[in-house]
């Protein structure tokens, strides 16, 4: 099967403005930010979404939800608030097939979302 874009950026056959990375996990700037923070992170495993987990997976997720919070101290956010958001499927707006979580921050974030 071909990689899909996130699999290319772990990969660095895609150039990304990196900002957190360990062995299971990798945070990189969103290309198009919907915030003045935007960051994605996505485990380095190609799980394509999170409806496509598997009950072996939970310490991975639990991983990547830690470093979410991290990741989000790392740059400040914690200081002011910021939001986790997981698109699945064509409803939820996910557009890459590869598992990620958006963390978002540096504005009021509106609710309920678009
Ligand atoms: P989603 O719509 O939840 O699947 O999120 C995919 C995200 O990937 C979008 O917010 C895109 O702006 C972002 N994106 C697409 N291409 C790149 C890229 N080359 N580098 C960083 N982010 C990207």
């Amino acid at each position: 099967m071909s990689k899909t874009l996130f699999e290319k950026i772990i990969a660095r056959e895609i150039p990304a403005a990196i900002v957190y990375e360990d062995e299971s996990v990798l945070a990189f700037r969103d290309i198009h930010p919907a915030a003045p923070t935007h960051v994605l992170i996505v485990p380095k495993k190609a799980i394509p979404r999170i409806a496509e987990t598997a009950v072996d997976e939970q310490q991975l997720l639990g991983h990547l939800m830690l470093k979410a919070a991290a990741v989000a101290a790392q740059l400040g956010l914690d200081k002011t608030g910021y939001r986790l958001v997981i698109n699945n499927g064509k409803d939820g707006g996910e557009t890459v097939p590869h598992l990620h979580c958006h963390i978002l921050g540096g504005r009021h974030l509106a609710w309920p979302p678009g």
